[in-house]
């Protein structure tokens, strides 16, 4: 993204801003992203040229502002503008300065997810649709849990998977009789407000030592997805678990319902980063069958 481009254009939202110079930023799945040195700080850009991904980042801007305005204990960059130059697609967002998580980080991270999930709706979905990764996420509203995960997440997903020749419809079949466990296995709860995709890669500790969380694909869900999401890759301290638990109790047994939550993700890497992940997609289905 061209500095002077940049600058000349924020002058409508940001008058009188000047751009420095920019650090590139490497991590992200999807997006290029750079820290902007400018003359009132600095602040966090990721773009993308890619027309496929319409509206990506006006959902993250609006999912991020939600996240904010739900979630006064845990930290949540603060979305600054979404915009297009020359094609490009780009999103500003306050700049979050990593440091060491201080003593007490997972119990702070605990609290903030879990007051976050304490905001309720009474059905599953969200006023627009959003994108887990670079695969647009359906987010129309169903008034049972299990109606929504099967028909928004699963069923698109296993739908996209087929289509690209990743599961035969052996393998299809097989992934949707397991679809009546959700029924049968999660605990009934009013639908949380839910970051979406907490993996490892989409927090940090900011640099007063306390839990920031970012990249959320963002809807009102059942919270164990959140927790279970946190244990796809690795997991995260017991300590943050046993806290969690404390100040929002989960019913028992939900470690062993993660896998059924996970599903999602999974059919997800599968669609993203292929046929490597089907093996571990057949090994949850097995598992509930
Ligand atoms: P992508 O959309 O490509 O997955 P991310 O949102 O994950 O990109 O951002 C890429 C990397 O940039 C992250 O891994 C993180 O290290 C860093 N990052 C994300 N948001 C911020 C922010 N607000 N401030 C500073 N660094 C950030």
């Amino acid at each position: 993204m061209e500095n002077r481009l940049l600058q000349d254009y924020l002058q409508d939202y940001f008058p009188g801003i000047e751009i420095y110079g920019q650090e590139r930023i490497f991590g992200g799945d999807i997006n290029m992203a750079a820290s902007l040195k400018t003359n009132s700080g600095q602040v966090f850009i990721k773009w993308n040229d890619n027309s496929r991904f319409l509206g990506m980042f006006e959902a993250e801007f609006k999912g991020l502002t939600l996240l904010k305005s739900h979630s006064p204990t845990i930290r949540i960059p603060k979305p600054l503008h979404v915009g297009k130059i020359n094609g490009i697609s780009f999103l500003l967002m306050e700049f979050i300065n990593d440091g060491q998580g201080k003593s007490n980080f997972w119990k702070n991270f605990a609290e903030g997810l879990s007051s976050l999930h304490k905001n309720r709706q009474e059905n599953f979905g969200l006023d627009h649709n959003n994108y887990i990764g670079s695969l647009p996420q359906s987010n129309t509203m169903h008034k049972k849990f299990e109606d929504f995960f099967i028909s928004e997440r699963l069923e698109p997903q296993v739908k996209l998977a087929y289509d690209r020749y990743l599961v035969g419809s052996a393998e299809k079949n097989e992934i949707s009789q397991i679809y009546r466990r959700y029924a049968v296995d999660v605990p009934r709860e009013t639908a949380s407000l839910i970051h979406g995709d907490l993996w490892s890669g989409n927090y940090m500790a900011d640099n007063q030592g306390n839990a920031c969380i970012f990249d959320p694909a963002v809807y009102y869900g059942h919270r164990e997805s959140d927790l279970a999401m946190t244990k796809l890759f690795g997991s995260f301290s017991p300590e943050f678990y046993t806290y969690y638990h404390e100040f929002y109790p989960l019913e028992k047994g939900w470690e062993n319902r993660a896998d059924l939550f996970n599903l999602y993700p999974l059919l997800v890497h599968l669609n993203l980063f292929g046929k490597s992940y089907l093996s571990s997609v057949m090994r949850t289905v097995k598992k509930y069958l």
